[in-house]
């Protein structure tokens, strides 16, 4: 049940957003969604339509875009950064399969490209972000 919560928290960001802004209407979210984030789209997409729906006027005909973020990984010994879909191609299946399930079964199956460190820490795309909120005065 959490994409209903990510979802909830997503349109009363923006929601927020526009009314600092003194937007009447929203026509435009677009949301980010990290690579390591675990998240079922479909759900997280129908929460976003049934919150919206809830909200009346003001979200009446707002377009939602998702985009995914690419993840980049930071080695800790010798600050190589790599991008994570790009260390996720060497895996082979079943390992890739448990990383969209569990993100941090990555701090397993990866090590740094360069040095070979397993010590490395997610510097972006983990987690949903609001990208930009477009609108209507
Ligand atoms: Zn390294």
């Amino acid at each position: 049940m959490h994409e209903w919560a990510l979802a909830e928290a997503i349109i009363s960001a923006a929601v927020e957003a526009a009314e600092k802004e003194k937007l009447k209407t929203v026509t435009e979210i677009k949301i980010g969604i990290g690579e390591l984030q675990q998240i079922e789209q479909d759900i997280f997409e129908f929460a976003l339509g049934e919150i919206i729906k809830s909200h009346g006027n003001k979200l009446k005909n707002v377009k939602i875009s998702i985009e995914t973020e690419r993840s980049i990984l930071k080695c800790k010994s010798c600050e190589h950064t790599w991008n994570f879909g790009d260390a996720k191609k060497k895996l082979d299946d079943d390992e890739a399969e448990d990383i969209h399930f569990i993100p941090e079964v990555v701090f397993v199956h990866t090590r740094c490209p360069k040095c070979g460190s397993p010590d490395f820490e997610i510097t972006t795309g983990r987690g949903i972000s609001i990208i930009s909120i477009k609108g209507k005065k």
